[in-house]
């Protein structure tokens, strides 16, 4: 059987390059390793896929701190506003969140599966379900085919490979397009976890676990220096922390691991300064004046964090609030505005949101997403080297690289 072309991954990069490719009359088989098309879609933003950012396309680049330059192209042919047009005109209007973030009206990630499914089936892409691409045939730098696990060859003009990242291999991205790839010549940065949740070492963080902590800021330290600062909500887990901020915060964690001393302090009450601060415990001990101190603060903090608190300060638990001098007061606050813990690692790719590293950006042609070894051959998605924070960037990228590979394999 010989297809023209020739689409690897069915998740968002490979489902709308097949999609596209087929519209602008090519014809299309789409090969799956898993049962079902865009399993990883299904889990994003906990079920109700946060699809793109309202932002404007600079604002996009500069959420890829290393690599977003390589984006310009994709970015200004498939916009983050072409993406919502096209998921409305496939029946998923969109709504706009706190941060730009965009989300189905309908909350669904379910919707946007559907949609693509949709999409393909009425531009007539095939689909091969189940199949496990191994190897890329290639002769004399020009792309030849596939051949599946089973050894069964797939001939193709043109090929898009789109398998994907190494994290959350449950979803089918377990990491198999960077050996492919290699072996075909292409350099493969390294494979780490990007947002991915923290490590750390106080045993006081794991007796807080379940608790999350909303309008917080958190600042990054390394070398006791502050790096990066991030305000909205942490949750405490088993094995250190999690939440939007520290995943956004990780990705400076990975850059900086093993060179140096990492840290994180927490500000609890970002919105008072230390002097507001004061006056208000103050105005808390006068309220409780009679109670003590371990009974004093359920106006200022979550009840899980209390005993923590009350453990970490220099106070003595049963001491009499209106016995506490400005000097304890002042360490209290000291304790509010920068609660610390210590950082020993990330968890791993299993539990990380994106991954960093992938196929050299330098190694494709931006302006088609063309890889520069192997001519007709097309990369993209996560398994090239761009990775953002979180907001709904991944997924643009994915969906943006996806569209102009779409777009070029026919001329
Ligand atoms: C829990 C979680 C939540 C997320 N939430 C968001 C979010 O809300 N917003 C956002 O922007 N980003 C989010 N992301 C990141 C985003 O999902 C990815 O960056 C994006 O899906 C990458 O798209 P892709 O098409 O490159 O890869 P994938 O979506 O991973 O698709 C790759 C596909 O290729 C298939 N495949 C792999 N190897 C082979 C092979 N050898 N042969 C055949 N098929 C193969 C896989 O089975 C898979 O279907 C989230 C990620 C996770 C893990």
């Amino acid at each position: 059987m010989e297809d023209k072309v020739i689409v690897v991954g069915g998740g968002a990069a490979g489902m709308i390059a097949a999609g596209i490719a087929a519209k602008n009359g090519a014809d299309v088989l789409l090969l799956e390793k898993n049962e079902q098309l865009g399993k990883k879609i299904l889990i994003t933003g906990k079920g109700r896929c946060n699809l793109t950012n309202d932002c404007d396309i600079e604002e996009i680049i500069n959420n890829f701190p290393d690599t977003g330059s390589f984006l310009y192209s994709a970015l200004y042919t498939f916009s983050n506003y072409q993406l919502r047009e096209f998921f409305d005109q496939l029946g998923v209007p969109t709504k706009v969140e706190r941060g730009d973030r965009v989300f189905p009206k309908s909350d669904s990630a379910i919707d946007v599966v559907a949609a693509l499914k949709k999409y393909l089936d009425k531009n007539g892409v095939k689909i091969k379900l189940n199949t496990a691409v191994d190897n890329l045939l290639v002769e004399k730098n020009q792309i030849k085919g596939v051949i599946d696990r089973s050894g069964n060859q797939y001939l193709a003009k043109k090929v898009i490979f789109t398998p994907g990242g190494a994290v959350y291999p449950s979803t089918g991205s377990s990491g198999d397009g960077y050996n492919i790839l290699k072996d075909v010549g292409h350099t493969v940065k390294p494979i780490k976890p990007s947002l991915v949740p923290l490590e750390t070492k106080e045993e006081w963080a794991t007796e807080a676990q379940g608790l999350p902590l909303k309008n917080v800021e958190a600042t990054l330290y390394f070398n006791e220096q502050p790096i990066k600062s991030e305000f909205g909500e942490l949750l405490f887990t088993h094995f250190g922390i999690s939440g939007p901020i520290v995943l956004t915060l990780s990705r400076d964690v990975v850059n900086h691991l093993g060179k140096g001393s990492l840290k994180l302090e927490i500000d609890l009450k970002p919105a008072l300064s230390k002097e507001k601060l004061d006056r208000r415990i103050q105005r808390d001990f006068n309220k409780y004046s009679r109670k003590q101190f371990k009974n004093s603060l359920g106006d200022l903090l979550p009840s899980t964090l209390i005993p923590i608190i009350i453990d970490l300060s220099p106070i003595p638990e049963d001491k009499f609030v209106n016995q506490i001098n400005a000097g304890e007061r002042s360490q209290l606050v000291k304790l509010f505005k920068g609660l610390t813990l210590t950082i020993l690692g990330t968890r791993g790719l299993r539990q990380a949101i994106v991954t960093k590293g992938g196929v050299a950006t330098d190694e494709i042609d931006p302006s088609t997403m063309e890889s520069k070894i192997v001519s007709g051959l097309y990369l993209a998605g996560e398994v090239i080297d761009i990775d953002a924070y979180t907001g709904g960037f991944n997924l643009q990228a994915a969906f943006s690289t996806g569209y102009l590979a779409g777009i070029n394999i026919i001329n």
